[in-house]
């Protein structure tokens, strides 16, 4: 079938809502981590099974990137979102069962890391319903946000995701304010659009299959609270997306820690979770109907 390339917004949703942040607050930080694990080096390449030293990328993220974060969390009394593909629930669960203690959000990521391709559905349910399951069953949650491994998504999905009871997407970049999605049969998921200066495998991730300059402390540094800043002055929230296998490395985890210092210098910050903010939203929505 020949792609609708009609001239139109791709995004029929209405403009973000002006709803006001919890308690007076001027903006949000959603703190988000991408728990890929191996499965993101074997959803793109399932030949890498077999290359170990590949793999061993992904096998930090459960060796030392999870404790370390969920350590530098508990020290900053910060609650996340973990989107966790069901892989790695499968392969990892004791420290899938840690983050859960540390009273954070588990969230949907998918179950091989597959990136959702359009026109190719079933390969998507199977994904997204296995996903699911492994999280059930592993970890006992049932999710209600989602992130699209390597951020793709398309309408099918997204409705398949909304009937499965998926109330939170986080995956567009298109707003920096939350915003409800307008699918063809009618209201779909909530969007916590993120901000991709916040995605630290841009800064802090190379391989030779992808080799990209590093960036050093100060670049990435300036990057987050420049955006954090106006974003701030704008209103918005601050979405993260961090990888433990990323930002659980030695230096990056004092980026966050330095980052997070710069955050709680403003007293006027809600420090939120995707279920907390989507929560929030669908309250405000409740309150702004016609009695
Ligand atoms: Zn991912």
């Amino acid at each position: 079938m020949m792609p609708d390339l009609t001239p139109k917004p791709a995004n029929p949703a209405p403009p973000a809502p002006d709803f006001p942040w919890p308690n007076g607050a001027r903006c949000a930080l959603f703190p988000g981590f991408d728990v890929d694990a191996e499965s993101v080096w074997l959803g793109g390449d399932r030949r890498n099974a077999e290359r170990l030293v590949t793999m061993s990328y992904g096998g930090y993220e459960a060796r030392v990137g999870i404790p370390k974060i969920l350590e530098l969390l508990a020290r900053h009394a910060v609650k996340a979102t973990f989107f966790v593909t069901g892989w790695t629930a499968e392969a990892h669960p004791a420290a899938c069962e840690a983050i859960l203690k540390g009273g954070h959000e588990i969230a949907h990521h998918g179950y091989l890391h597959i990136r959702p391709e359009p026109g190719d559905l079933a390969t998507m349910v199977e994904e997204v319903d296995r996903g699911f399951d492994a999280l059930k069953r592993i970890l006992g949650v049932t999710p209600v946000g989602y992130r699209a491994p390597s951020g793709e998504n398309f309408t099918e999905l997204l409705q398949l995701l909304r009937d499965r009871g998926i109330r939170y997407s986080s995956s567009w970049r298109d707003d920096i304010r939350p915003y409800r999605h307008a699918l063809p049969d009618g209201a779909g998921p909530i969007e916590i659009p993120v901000n991709y200066s916040f995605d630290d495998w841009n800064f802090g991730m190379s391989h030779r299959s992808s080799p990209r300059a590093l960036f050093g402390r100060e670049e990435v540094l300036s990057i987050w609270r420049d955006e954090f800043d106006q974003t701030r002055d704008w209103n918005g929230v601050a979405t993260m997306i961090m990888h433990p296998q990323v930002t659980g490395r030695p230096m990056r985890y004092r980026i966050l820690e330095e980052f997070f210092a710069h955050v709680r210098q403003y007293d006027d910050v809600w420090w939120a979770t995707g279920r907390e903010i989507a929560d929030h939203y669908e309250a405000c929505e409740r309150a702004a109907l016609p009695a």
